[in-house]
């Protein structure tokens, strides 16, 4: 009887061992998932500060500027009767301005 108990409890203990490893993985795995999204949110975070920085005065593009800290006008593009058109020299977003 004692062999067979032995053998019994060792197989529990692969199963058990094998278990471990798994999740040990997905642990490494998930850390790494955490670690992403936490770099991407502080991404994110640096664009609201920027937003609150932004000055319309300046007239810089706020998507250049709210993105990447970038710098960049609009320069005026054809418009017609009816609005003023202006376009980003980065982005090339597109305003027009009602007169
Ligand atoms: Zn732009």
């Amino acid at each position: 009887l004692k062999q067979e108990l032995l053998e019994l409890a060792q197989r529990l203990r692969d199963k058990i061992d094998s278990k471990s490893r798994a999740l040990k993985t997905k642990e490494e795995e998930l850390r790494k998932q955490l670690n992403d999204v936490e770099r991407e949110r502080v991404f994110f975070e640096e664009k609201i500060i920027r937003f609150s920085e932004y000055n319309a005065d300046s007239e810089l593009c706020p998507i250049c500027w709210i993105n990447e800290g970038a710098s960049f006008k609009f320069n005026p593009i054809n418009g017609n009767d009816q609005v003023d058109r202006f376009k980003c020299s980065c982005c090339g977003e597109i305003l027009e301005v009602k007169f």
